[in-house]
């Protein structure tokens, strides 16, 4: 197959938009696209190109004091009656084209038509995003070939419609468990019941006051919410179990561990298991580069509550951001399209910030 990532079209960002979107790429089914781009890069000439997997690093080595990233999956959730893409005035719609080709299509047209940038940049484009984290293409870098990463600050380009989110919140699932004794109903005094017992952990929730956070101006608004509960045996049984499984969404002033030890005290006297967590991301505003990077952009960062993968870079320590053309209430909807005048834009300022 002839690339159709051709240099006429790797000039235009909205043209690359709709290329990178008609090829095909769901979670697991990378390995097309990640040739197309992996082919580019190479014959950008001024970018030192490797590979893992279906993921694609290409970077400048130009001696600059400064190093940043700018990263992008490659793949696309399952298309839903949205491929290939079409044009109606000024949106592209299509399976991707927010979440997030559109990103994908800045961050690759500047990588091949910016060869001396003001920072040392490296592109990242990466696999397996929408799907399980073991398949993620930024975490199997981050696990075998840290050095790709290093960087004094990085951009995201998920779908953001133009504005900047900074850090993200983390996430804790946990179950509270509760425990009584079985007894048959007919003689219900014999035994003791958990799912009454559980009547406390859901005062505790009612009673609940999360705490809203501002970090370097972004807001953040914690939450904790039951999302589940079971127990019962049968409809003559005094239940002797009942679980109620919480989550908590912290803001990223507290640490993982930290977040564990509070939702510990919320339900002090209960049985509590952590089944799954996530560290958050704290903004990180005080980089050089991400301070120029806002001040290109010229608006104020907004706080992302949603986990992404920002985290992962501030889990190298590495402040990172979301920042992308697409409109985020689209990623994933059968009617999902993007602006090209948003694509347009996007390039430009990264443009801007990039040539310094
Ligand atoms: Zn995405």
């Amino acid at each position: 197959m002839a690339n159709p990532l051709t240099p006429d079209v790797l000039v235009d960002p909205v043209e690359l938009t709709r290329a990178l979107v008609d090829i095909e790429s769901v979670s697991r089914d990378e390995k097309v696209i990640a040739d197309c781009v992996e082919d580019v890069l190479r014959r950008a000439g001024h970018l030192t190109v490797e590979r893992l997997g279906h993921t694609v690093m290409g970077r400048t080595d130009l001696g600059r004091a400064q190093r940043v990233i700018l990263a992008g999956h490659l793949d696309t959730v399952p298309i839903n009656d949205n491929w290939p893409s079409t044009v109606v005035d000024d949106l592209i719609y299509g399976c991707g084209t927010s979440d997030m080709k559109s990103g994908v299509a800045i961050a690759l047209h500047l990588a091949t038509t910016l060869p001396d940038p003001a920072y040392d940049v490296t592109y990242l484009f990466y696999e397996a995003e929408e799907i399980e984290s073991e398949f993620n293409g930024l975490k199997l870098v981050a696990d075998s070939r840290p050095e790709w990463l290093r960087a004094e600050f990085a951009v995201l380009l998920e779908p953001t419609y133009g504005v900047v989110e900074a850090g993200c919140q983390g996430t804790v699932s946990a179950l509270v468990r509760t425990h009584g004794r079985r007894a048959h109903t007919a003689r219900a005094w014999r035994g003791e019941n958990a799912i009454h017992a559980a009547g406390e952990v859901l005062r505790r929730l009612e009673g609940y006051h999360p705490r809203t956070v501002t970090i370097d101006g972004c807001t953040y608004r914690e939450g904790l919410n039951a999302v589940r509960i079971n127990g019962g045996i049968a409809g003559n049984v005094v239940p002797d179990e009942c679980s109620v499984e919480v989550n908590l969404r912290f803001a990223p002033d507290r640490s993982e561990q930290q977040a564990h030890e509070h939702l510990r005290e919320v339900f002090q006297g209960f049985d509590l298991e952590i089944v799954d967590s996530a560290p958050g991301a704290l903004p990180g505003l005080n980089a050089t580069a991400a301070r120029e990077f806002l001040t290109a952009v010229g608006v104020e960062p907004a706080a992302k509550l949603g986990w992404t993968d920002v985290a992962r870079f501030a889990a190298l320590g590495i402040p990172a951001m979301n920042y992308g053309p697409g409109d985020p209430s689209l990623a994933h909807a059968p009617d999902e399209h993007v602006e090209i005048g948003q694509i347009r834009d996007g390039a430009a300022t990264l443009h801007r910030w990039l040539a310094g």
